[in-house]
């Protein structure tokens, strides 16, 4: 079995202003300062995956602009294969202006540009590539006809497939995703998916199973400080968190699902490859940003010593 990893999924660039407050409607503001991440969901568990030595192939679109050209630049010296991220001419990247207040309170709003142009038709023209994986990576910031597309390719090809449902969808239809080896939410994203409430281990385990009694093999709850979930056919196994000092806890679920997707290409062993993800996530949090907190082998073999 392939060991190399495709990712069919969004990049976006993070541009983090850190305010005192948001200014009024026609008021003009100095804000003490501002950083710029690489981010999207794909592109990160692409990079989780890269940056622990994974061979990761990544299926994505940029715009016609300097965030695009950065995209790729930052990806390529990951050594994360390229090829089929392209620009779309005459469209914007994927950005987030994010708005931190003092207190630590934020807004984000998410703006897909090129994102939304990867299309079923890309997937096909990629698939040559992508047969060349032996587990492909999905998430929801891409258009879900594509979602759909590729799973349904996947499953003729024999290809393994995880779904993260993230940002969760309201119409997301649980039909169309059966085929997918693993579905790995939140809390919220179960709870939304499932119309359960997922906020307790118990009430998450629940709430998985009813996915998993309507055909879906496996799913794998992330619950935060908790740890994680793996519900399938037999008992479920938790696979507890390590415990940190979370600094910045965003892209946990990012850098959870990269680390143990390399891991299982590897080892085909799920809860091993989810305790590697759950450690890897948590020294990630340590760290401020998102792909910038997610360390490479050397040093994540350090922090697990
Ligand atoms: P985000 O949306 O912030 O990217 P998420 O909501 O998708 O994250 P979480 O369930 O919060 O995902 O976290 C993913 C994984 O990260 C968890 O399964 C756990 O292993 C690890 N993790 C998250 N928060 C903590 C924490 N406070 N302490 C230790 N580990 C954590």
């Amino acid at each position: 079995m392939s060991q190399r990893i495709g990712v069919v999924g969004s990049n976006m660039v993070d541009l983090i202003s850190y305010i005192d407050r948001m200014p009024r409607a026609g008021e003009t503001l100095a804000a003490p300062s501002f950083s710029m991440g690489h981010g999207g969901k794909g592109a990160n568990q692409a990079v989780a995956a890269a940056k622990l030595g994974a061979e990761v192939l990544m299926v994505s679109r940029v715009g016609e602009d300097l965030f695009g050209e950065g995209t790729l630049r930052n990806l390529g010296e990951l050594g994360i294969d390229t090829r089929h991220v392209r620009t779309v001419p005459g469209q914007q990247s994927g950005v987030a202006p994010i708005f931190v207040e003092p207190s630590g309170e934020n807004r984000i709003l998410i703006i897909k540009g090129a994102n939304e142009h990867l299309l079923p038709a890309d997937v096909d023209e990629a698939a040559a590539d992508l047969r060349q994986c032996g587990l492909i990576l999905l998430q929801l910031e891409v258009p879900l006809e594509t979602v759909y597309h590729t799973i349904a390719w996947a499953a003729r090809e024999g290809i393994e497939v995880l779904l993260n449902p993230a940002p969760a969808v309201p119409d997301l239809d649980v039909s169309r995703i059966l085929a997918a080896s693993f579905l790995v939410p939140n809390q919220t994203e179960l709870a939304i998916l499932t119309g359960m409430p997922a906020d307790t281990p118990e009430q998450a385990e629940a709430a998985a199973r009813s996915l998993v009694t309507r055909g879906l093999k496996t799913v794998i709850v992330t619950l935060g400080a908790e740890g994680a979930l793996l519900v399938s056919d037999g008992p479920a196994v938790h696979v507890p968190s390590l415990r940190v000092q979370p600094h910045d806890t965003t892209g946990a679920g990012d850098a959870f699902i990269g680390a143990f997707a390399q891991h299982y290409v590897r080892s085909r062993d799920v809860a091993a490859a989810m305790a590697w993800g759950a450690s890897y996530a948590a020294d990630a949090i340590t760290r401020p940003g998102t792909q910038k907190a997610f360390a490479d082998l050397t040093a994540f073999r350090r922090f697990r010593e």
